[in-house]
């Protein structure tokens, strides 16, 4: 152990109630996972209505910790939507694993900003690790630059920002220097059914949503490679592994040979569905993606790691380390730190759970992970259908799209669902139609919890 003899004492009394003050959150966080298959899955009215327990002044002095922890446990437990349990199917929302939840509390304990070597090395070290697992894992160019950040959206930021940085340094232009005035204009391709966080995230890098080009897609919602919008060397296309909807994915091969043929960049939102490439069976739908330029992704989703924890992948390390670069005069650090490869300076090591789930479950593991779940899609929408319900997509993933006979009749069927307590999921608009979505994430969903889902549901129609 290397805490210094010398300056070891006997625990005083801040000491013991700090201790203690751990354990008793410990027992109540493991209470509250001991009954998460039998909660409410959306919180039920009463215990909405607790949450004005909140609600009090601002102390003028401070109440106790055991106190405050109670509250927050006895208010707050009740009113959680228990996305964490097997039976939530709203977004992609992903149950945190064992493991991921108790190398978190670790992280905690440690306290580490996770900025550089100098600030951490250990948390340096197990990021670099994942890092490298993951482009392992997805296949990706190793020597890609990976950028641990908050979410896909916060990624999505580096990534495009890095894209335009890069395409100006090769029209001769010195973006950091000179920034947007008079900078020779960078145009961005997306698909029609892009994700609202790269919209986003271009919104805020100024490229405007009404310049923002929209490249047609078919009836699954993949782009259309014949019907492609021109791009050259300073476009900027954004393609996408899993639409939220259907959770499909682009035609990467032809579309990035194209726009690869005339320099363009092209970015890849695979928030969720990049993790299909762990999957002997489902990775062909992410053929070509490995040639893009950068990706993004999310542990906190299909990985089943904890908020906020996502990556961005840049093939060119250079281009990411150079637009993120945060480095002062009492602050440098490598290149490849995570505080000059992502927004935060100071940031929590949130590498460290994404690196303890990759090393537990290993490559079977996640691939195990994602093909039950999409063999799980596949047992729910076949259920569904012979209930009656009407299925919107292929489900070649883990998305179960469907709607009933009239848009009223689908919000009813959605509402009546969560109100049950045994079931969320929740609605969309697909090809200007109401439609309910469901997703399948959860590592703690079972075949049986599938079965008791397709009872419930027939039961609501
Ligand atoms: C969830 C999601 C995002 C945004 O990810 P966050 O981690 O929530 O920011 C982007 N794209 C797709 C396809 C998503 O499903």
């Amino acid at each position: 152990m290397s805490t210094r003899r010398d300056l070891r004492t006997e625990p005083g009394r801040e000491k013991l109630s700090e201790l203690a003050l751990i354990a008793d959150a410990d027992q109540r966080a493991r209470d509250y996972v001991e009954g998460i298959e039998n909660r409410d899955v959306f919180p039920a009215a009463d215990a909405i209505a607790q949450l004005e327990r909140f609600q009090e002044t601002l102390p003028i002095s401070g109440r106790p910790g055991e106190e405050t922890l109670k509250l927050l446990d006895e208010a707050g437990s009740p009113a959680t939507v228990a996305s964490n349990g097997p039976r939530y199917f709203g977004f992609v929302i992903g149950a945190t694993l064992p493991v991921a939840a108790a190398a978190e509390r670790m992280v905690l304990a440690w306290d580490q900003c996770a900025s550089s070597f100098t600030n951490s090395p250990v948390a340096d070290a197990l990021e670099k690790q994942a890092a490298k697992w993951t482009l392992e894992m997805l296949d990706l160019p190793r020597d890609s630059a990976v950028s641990f950040g908050t979410s896909a959206s916060a990624c999505g930021l580096a990534c495009l920002t890095a894209a335009r940085r890069a395409l100006l340094q090769r029209a001769g232009w010195d973006f950091d220097v000179e920034g947007l005035n008079g900078a020779p204009p960078i145009r961005v391709v997306v698909s029609e059914t892009v994700h609202i966080t790269v919209l986003k995230a271009l919104r805020i890098l100024g490229f405007g949503t009404r310049h923002v080009i929209r490249a047609a897609v078919d009836a699954e919602g993949r782009v259309d490679v014949e019907r492609l919008p021109p791009l050259d060397d300073r476009t900027i296309l954004c393609l996408q592994a899993g639409e939220v909807n259907t959770g499909e994915f682009d035609p990467f091969g032809p579309l990035i040979e194209r726009a690869h043929a005339v320099g363009a960049w092209v970015h890849v939102d695979g928030a969720f569905g990049l993790w299909a490439r762990a999957s002997q069976e489902k990775r062909h739908l992410t053929d070509g993606i490995e040639r893009a330029d950068s990706w993004t992704t999310d542990g906190h989703k299909w990985l089943n790691t904890p908020y906020d924890g996502a990556m961005g992948i840049c093939r060119d390390p250079a281009a990411l380390a150079a637009a993120m670069n945060s480095d002062a005069a009492y602050s440098s650090a490598a290149a490849d730190s995570q505080k000059n490869l992502g927004l935060e300076f100071s940031r929590r090591a949130r590498g460290i759970p994404i690196w303890a789930v990759l090393r537990t479950l290993g490559r079977d593991g996640v691939a195990e992970l994602v093909d039950r779940h999409c063999r799980q899609a596949r047992r729910l929408a076949q259920g569904l259908r012979e209930a009656g319900f009407e299925i919107l997509n292929r489900v070649t993933l883990n998305q179960v799209l469907l709607r009933l006979d009239s848009e009223a009749t689908t919000r009813i069927f959605q509402e009546r669902a969560a109100e049950s307590g045994q079931v969320w999921f929740g609605t969309t608009i697909w090809q200007g139609r109401a439609a309910v979505r469901l997703s399948v994430s959860s590592w703690r969903t079972t075949d049986e919890d599938i079965e008791a889902t397709l009872r419930i549901l027939a039961n609501l129609r």
